[in-house]
């Protein structure tokens, strides 16, 4: 048989590689914007015409391109921004890969007139379908120009599946914003259909953000800040009380770049967890920057999502730094777990160190599990955020020893909630009622705990942790189990693999209706699996979440759902302090992860006042 195998021609390379870099008219405006940041441009404008569909115009003020730079931009691989591999760790430009300009000027009329500061005369080319049409030399301001019409007029199927002008429109300005946002010091217009929509003069990033969502936006800002060896964050975050229903104005930027990150969200979210109202949403405006080689942009072809070296430092500095501008301002709550407790410390012991108190926690707790050989050892979980509930309370006389020399002022305390008076008494114990609240005695009053709630809490965690750093513990079994599904079930098995294999399940999918598991998570019991999966299986029939961290989060929450003990179990009362200790071990002891309360506390003078009646 003869050789068949033949080179693409270069416009026919062009055209499958735009379909990658051009969706719809968006695609364009973001292409061509970024260029012009990039090119040190100061003042930019987007001209748009029938959402983009017969004109997208960029000029900018910028650097400008030479004569053979001019005709060099439109081939593939192109580019001046990078030159060898090692440059990718080093971007500072938004551009690097060279096939913006080639893809777009293969599948649509490209006009472009670009002049450098140090030329007299400029370059103007036209190019249709990757074919020059003309060059010649003119006389043009210093800049760039790129208009581009007719997008997909050689791809007609492309054409029609665009959307309404409404639409393609709404995407542009998404595009736009982004870019606008992230760049307050380059002063920005875009003009739809003739007439100006924005005109962003340069500012700072509040004016920016102020001059674009305008309203009551000033007032609502919260500042955010804080500057790390891997991080720098500034920005802003609406107050609670704005907040609304849904997502609206919620912006991450890193390196200048805009970004969409589930899990960064997620950070956000858990820094207001108790401030917001059933369903609402909290605007954000966020800047980080982390050092260029912490961050590999390659991951995703329209670059909106970043892979970064260090995830779980920057979401617990993300989430602390918001949490403590909310707290500046006054809007978090009276009960703040993470507040230092030297701060809180009364008059008496100012100036004194506190003592830690160690606590030991078996975070795989369960209290089915009694006697289940499998426990896994944990790393000690950080209990810095609740330990300031139990100081003085338990372990008191082995932890807690106060300093050698106390020299009491004798100043009458009250607004304490812990004292070293109460390490002189034996604190009563915790006990449970109805089989449903585990009671609490504490030196303000009590706590009383729902034990399901709890658990779930304790196990949603405890699962989130395995899957995010994929170090499940798994059990392996000595008959694998066969279970059966139908065969949507199967296909979401398949798509939810990679995250149930982090989780601790080991399982091979057969034929189109059954699975074979040999290892299940150590929380899980060989006759809890089925339970356990068709739950899973249930809970995610309406859809998986598209990212792997939304992934894992529905599985944990679902996961723990299924597993937590349930109201109406008795509990010992190892179990009971075992559930307790766990719980406020956790990150987000105060609510479920269905954002539902776990515990609540009672004060003596709340008691004091009912008899009071
Ligand atoms: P990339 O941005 O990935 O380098 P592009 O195809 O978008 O690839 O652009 C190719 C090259 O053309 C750029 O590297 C840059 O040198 C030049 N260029 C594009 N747009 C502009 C502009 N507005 N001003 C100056 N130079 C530009
Ligand atoms: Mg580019």
């Amino acid at each position: 048989m003869p050789s068949i195998i033949q080179l693409l021609p270069d416009h026919v390379a062009n055209q499958i590689a735009a379909g990658e870099v051009v969706q719809r008219p968006a695609s364009v405006v973001k292409e061509l914007l970024e260029n012009a940041v990039d090119a040190k441009a100061t003042d930019i404008k987007l001209i748009v015409k029938d959402a983009g569909k017969s004109l997208v115009q960029v000029i900018d003020n910028g650097a400008g391109m030479s004569v053979t730079d001019a005709r060099l931009c439109f081939e593939r691989h192109a580019t001046s921004k990078i030159r060898q591999a090692e440059d990718l760790f080093s971007l500072h430009t938004k551009g690097f890969r060279g096939e913006a300009l080639a893809s777009i000027a293969a599948i649509a009329h490209v006009e472009m007139k670009t002049r450098q500061d140090q030329d007299e005369l400029g370059t103007h080319i036209i190019i249709e379908g990757s074919k020059f049409v003309s060059q010649d030399v003119a006389v043009l301001p210093k800049g760039t120009s790129f208009a581009i019409k007719n997008l997909f007029f050689n791809i007609p199927a492309r054409r029609n599946f665009l959307k309404s002008d409404v639409v393609e429109q709404r995407h542009i300005i998404d595009e736009f914003l982004r870019v606008a946002m992230a760049h307050p010091n380059i002063h920005f217009t875009l003009y739809h259909n003739g007439s100006e929509m924005f005109n962003l003069p340069q500012s700072n990033i509040r004016q920016r953000i102020v001059n674009i969502f305008a309203g009551k936006t000033n007032e609502k800002l919260v500042p955010v800040k804080e500057s790390t060896d891997i991080v720098s964050i500034t920005g802003f975050v609406s107050k609670p009380e704005f907040s609304k229903k849904g997502r609206g104005e919620q912006f991450f930027f890193v390196n200048d770049r805009f970004i969409k990150s589930g899990y960064l969200h997620h950070a956000v979210m858990a820094a207001y967890e108790g401030l917001l109202k059933e369903g609402c949403q909290p605007g954000y405006y966020i800047y980080l920057d982390v050092p260029p080689h912490t961050i590999d942009i390659n991951i995703h072809p329209t670059k909106t999502e970043i892979k970064f070296d260090d995830e779980h430092a920057l979401y617990a500095i993300l989430r602390s730094t918001i949490k403590h501008s909310l707290g500046q301002f006054n809007v978090a709550p009276v009960l703040d777990f993470e507040r230092d407790p030297n701060l809180d410390t009364p008059y008496d012991y100012k100036n004194q160190e506190a003592s830690v108190p160690t606590v030991q926690v078996d975070r795989s707790f369960n209290p089915f599990a009694e006697d289940r050989q499998q426990r896994q050892t944990y790393k000690k979980p950080d209990t810095s955020h609740w330990e300031g509930l139990y100081v003085g309370l338990k372990h008191d006389t082995e932890t807690i020893s106060p300093p050698a020399e106390i020299h009491f002022e004798h100043e009458e305390v009250t607004a304490s909630l812990f004292d070293e008076e109460e390490s002189r008494h034996e604190v009563a114990k915790m006990f449970q009622i109805h089989k449903k609240y585990i009671v609490n005695p504490i030196k303000s009053g009590m706590v009383i705990v729902d034990q399901q709630r709890a658990h779930q809490r304790i196990l949603y965690e405890s699962f989130l942790v395995n899957m995010t750093v994929r170090q499940a513990a798994s059990q392996q079994l000595l008959f694998p189990l066969t279970l059966y599904f139908s065969r949507t079930e199967m296909e979401l098995i398949a798509e939810l693999e990679e995250s149930l294999v982090n989780t601790g399940f080991v399982f091979e999918t057969h034929g189109a209706d059954h699975a074979v598991i040999s290892g299940l998570p150590v929380n899980v019991s060989e006759s809890e699996a089925s339970i356990v999966l068709e739950q899973l299986l249930g809970d995610l029939q309406d859809g998986i979440p598209e990212n792997s961290f939304s992934q894992n989060d529905s599985i944990a929450k679902s996961m723990a759902k299924s597993l937590a003990v349930k109201t109406g179990t008795f509990l010992t009362e190892k179990e009971q302090e075992n559930l307790v200790n766990g719980l406020f071990a956790c990150k987000e002891p105060n609510v479920s992860p269905f954002q539902k309360p776990t515990f609540i506390t009672m004060r003596v003078e709340d008691l004091d006042k009912k008899f009071a009646l």
